[in-house]
């Protein structure tokens, strides 16, 4: 079969992609407005099928369970807790909103996805961008900032079957996953491809990726964008890393004035980020990676060591609106660059 041949699409457009001997095998899934690359190794083509089919189940059952603005289980919730009365989630919403809890903690507050009607307001429910609505007046802001939404406001009782029962004491939350759903779905990927007989596998939802084993014998490498084009440079993975990045670059608003607005709202201050253009992490799992990378953006420059101690992580980048590409020692030993762009690089500390 020839490399990037077409052998069907299904309702979430599962695209396989056959390759020769020395390549992967890979396949594409559309979900969550992201195009997901999945590259197997080492596998017969009846198993490298099974797997991909069983990924496109898994990924289609995500985006109507966890989808912030089309009807589901999480839509559901959230007009409970609006109304006071109590909803039932599964085990994996429920996993999601520990999490939440978790890292809303250890991130002071600046990862809170129980900010949804923030990013309603600001006009970040839809897959239609930039957004051209009329942005929140200060008072609008202030209101929903008041009312302190929190994800340790919501309430779980376990009734059996790997079913909850959820209610908020607070009605203002309205759960977002945007933050961490991909970086959750991905390790859930690629726990279900660590139990197939496999070399080794990559998932990678638009940039945002976890992996394991080995591509034909060798490490999994992965290219760092440039939020200003280009690549930054390679990294490549060790283990079950995930790295994942976070930008106000690419989901954005602007208003008539030509105000260019992030889709990463710091819950403090109810107004997007702007500091920082990009933040890039390497952690051990997707849903760790993924909540950090969003907290990092929010904390921006000043604040970002907050964040790294908090949610304990090694490797950080940055990039600010300038393109000065900011690294920890860490994360700068394992980035290879052009000896160029490393001679720009500025050490965090
Ligand atoms: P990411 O690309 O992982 O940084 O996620 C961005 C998405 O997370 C946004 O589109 C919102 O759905 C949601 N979000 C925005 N601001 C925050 C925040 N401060 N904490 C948690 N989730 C947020
Ligand atoms: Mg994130």
């Amino acid at each position: 079969m020839m490399p990037g041949r077409l052998l069907s699409c299904f309702v979430a457009c599962l695209f396989l992609l056959a390759c020769s001997d020395q390549e992967p095998d890979k396949a594409e899934l559309f979900v969550f407005g992201t195009l997901v690359d999945i590259s197997l190794s080492g596998a017969d083509q009846a198993a490298v099928k099974a797997a991909f089919l069983d990924l496109q189940q898994m990924f289609q059952r995500m985006h109507r369970d966890w989808h912030a603005w089309e009807p589901g289980q999480l839509t559901t919730i959230n007009q409970a807790f609006a109304t006071g009365q109590v909803a039932s989630a599964d085990l994996y919403l429920v996993e999601l909103i520990r999490q939440s809890q978790n890292y809303e903690k250890t991130s002071g507050g600046r990862f809170n996805p129980a900010i949804g009607r923030l990013i309603r307001r600001w006009g970040f429910h839809t897959s239609d961008y930039p957004i051209q609505a009329p942005i929140p007046t200060a008072d609008e802001i202030a209101e929903l900032i008041a009312a302190h939404p929190s994800s340790q406001d919501v309430q779980l009782h376990f009734v059996g079957n790997d079913q909850w029962e959820v209610r908020s004491s607070n009605p203002a939350v309205q759960l977002d996953f945007g933050g961490i759903a991909k970086g959750y779905a991905v390790d859930l990927a690629i726990e279900r491809l660590q139990a197939r007989s496999l070399e080794g596998a990559i998932v990678n939802a638009g940039g945002d990726l976890r992996a394991f084993g080995s591509n034909q014998g060798r490490a999994w490498r992965v290219a760092v964008q440039n939020p200003l084009g280009g690549i930054i440079g390679i990294i490549e993975i060790a283990g079950t890393e995930a790295v994942f990045t976070s930008g106000n670059y690419q989901r954005y608003g602007m208003d008539e004035s030509g105000f260019r607005y992030a889709h990463i709202i710091d819950p403090r201050s109810g107004w997007p980020v702007s500091q920082v253009m990009s933040a890039t992490v390497i952690a051990d799992s997707g849903i760790s990676a993924d909540a950090a990378a969003t907290a990092l953006v929010v904390a921006g420059l000043d604040e970002w060591s907050e964040v790294a101690i908090g949610m304990d992580l090694e490797y950080v980048l940055l990039t600010d609106e300038k393109g000065v590409i900011y690294m920890t020692q860490a994360m700068l030993a394992r980035v290879r660059m052009s000896t160029e762009t490393a001679k720009k690089v500025v050490l965090l500390d």
